[in-house]
């Protein structure tokens, strides 16, 4: 309880992949961590850097695997916040991501472009359809004066098959062959950081990842508490800087009821 009685509400922030979800596969008892935390009048917002699909299909994508609706507006991904970085400057973007990604980006009205020459910035994700004729374009837009902007830098994603190449590598490969470096707009950085503070309801919020160098990283930026789990890239024993080291390790989301629970009767509410 706080002073005046009333149960303390909280803010959890929640990466995806890694987290609720591990490849297509649900993390077992993410839904009902989200569903008891919910049901306590917590508030529950999703924070991820996987900027290679759109809103609507991440929303439904945690709705189908979890069971768990989430709230209109509680979802934030990293090209979302590369839209609302630009939106309402007049660019045309060469994007160097999918299909989604230029969705979204066209849904907060900018304009997508193939043309190297008539591009004003470029936008970098996860590439599925990469190709050397594709960074090549990537590479002449920002030789040409395009500002270059990065929805995230994570090096890797995890699957049940081991690390994947993430978008971050793809970025390296415009990085390395420009000579530029890229604004980055997904976690831990501040246009992503921007977009969830803005929705934040509580003081108290806990950031749940299983990337030290983005949510951990974010979460110190932000002042947050840092949670990780480790179903995701981290595994138990792996190094961790000391300024990135986490408030608490549970091994999963299942295990986040219980934590919460204990911290509350430790600070007696
Ligand atoms: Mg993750």
């Amino acid at each position: 309880m706080t002073n005046s009685g009333e149960p303390l509400h909280r803010t959890f922030v929640f990466d995806l992949d890694g987290v609720v979800y591990l490849s297509g596969e649900v993390v077992p008892g993410a839904g009902t961590t989200l569903t008891r935390l919910r049901d306590a009048g917590h508030q529950i917002l999703f924070a991820t850097n996987n900027s290679s699909r759109a809103l609507a299909s991440v929303e439904a994508s945690i709705a189908q695997k979890t069971g768990f609706v989430p709230e209109p507006g509680s979802v934030i991904t990293s090209g979302m916040a590369a839209a609302n970085l630009l939106r309402g400057h007049d660019e045309r973007c060469l994007v160097l991501g999918s299909t989604e990604l230029e969705d979204t980006l066209r849904e907060s009205g900018l304009e997508v472009t193939d043309d190297p020459v008539e591009a004003t910035v470029l936008v970098v994700g996860l590439d599925r359809r990469l190709s050397y004729e594709r960074l090549t374009s990537a590479v002449l837009a920002v030789n040409g004066g395009a500002r270059f902007v990065a929805t995230n830098t994570d090096p890797t994603f995890p699957t049940p098959q081991g690390k994947h190449p993430g978008g971050g590598a793809i970025v390296a490969a415009v990085e390395r062959a420009t000579g530029t470096s890229p604004i980055v707009c997904g976690k831990p950085f501040p246009p992503m950081r921007r977009m969830i503070e803005s929705k934040i309801e509580n003081e108290d919020v806990w950031m749940i990842g299983d990337r030290p160098d983005t949510d951990l990283a974010l979460a110190r930026a932000a002042g947050w508490k840092k949670v990780l789990v480790l179903t995701g890239v981290t595994g138990d024993g792996d190094p961790i800087p000391a300024d990135l080291q986490p408030d608490h390790t549970i091994a999963s989301i299942a295990d986040l009821p219980a934590l919460v629970a204990r911290q509350s009767a430790v600070v007696g509410r």
